[in-house]
């Protein structure tokens, strides 16, 4: 395999008639669609919702923190959308979940999330991809991030088995069922940090 893309690679710059001694790899990246990049590749940007935090989300935020040496994870704030937790209460929920990483900092953000990446620093953007309808979904926004900002990455990690089932809609749906079932029944789907708020919000809901 290695023989193979070597013989195609060294055919390619044989035939390709501007290449002379002088060309380098960068000198290939400027002509293609690469930029010079500022941003750190190192410095992850993992953004979502996190409406709740899930075990999901907490896999990909610690299997990223050993990728990468700096994870900054982004609460989204979308005014037009009514979340179940405010932005301060997703907030406070992942920063002390995350409290045990050092090189984790959790920020909120309104806008684009190239937007917020770029402010941050990053180079990457970090996403999680569960089923075939994510893969869908993250590609297209993959793309048009792409065009909007084509010095950021776009890097998936797939979700671990146990967790490919989770979305924060499901576990909204089980902690409708309320008390101790729906308590007993998060367990599998949140950290324990998150069971109690949640089951709270649906009691304070259904309460007349
Ligand atoms: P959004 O509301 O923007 O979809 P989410 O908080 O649901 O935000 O998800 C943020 C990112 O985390 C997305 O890339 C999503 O695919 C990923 N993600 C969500 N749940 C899981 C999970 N259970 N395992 C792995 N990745 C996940």
């Amino acid at each position: 395999m290695i023989h193979l893309r070597n013989w195609i690679l060294s055919v390619w710059i044989e035939q390709d008639s501007s290449y002379n001694e002088k060309s380098s790899w960068q000198e290939f990246r400027e002509k293609g669609s690469f930029v010079t990049n500022t941003l750190n590749r190192h410095h992850a940007v993992y953004v979502g919702s996190f409406d709740p935090p899930t075990l999901g989300h907490l896999d990909i935020v610690g299997r990223g923190a050993e990728i990468y040496s700096k994870i900054t994870v982004g609460v989204g704030i979308n005014p037009d959308k009514k979340p179940l937790f405010s932005a301060e209460e997703r907030l406070q929920m992942l920063e002390e979940l995350l409290s045990a990483f050092p090189n984790v900092e959790v920020k909120s953000f309104q806008g684009l999330a190239v937007n917020f990446v770029r402010e941050c620093g990053g180079g990457v953007m970090l996403r999680g991809l569960r089923t075939l309808t994510d893969v869908e979904a993250e590609f297209t926004m993959s793309l048009a991030n792409r065009t909007l900002a084509s010095d950021i990455e776009t890097v998936f990690l797939m979700a671990s088995e146990k967790y490919t089932h989770i979305s924060s809609s499901l576990i909204k749906q089980i902690a409708q069922l309320g008390g101790d079932v729906a308590a007993e029944k998060l367990k599998d789907f949140v950290p324990k940090r998150v069971v109690h708020p949640l089951i709270k919000k649906f009691d304070l809901k259904n309460s007349p």
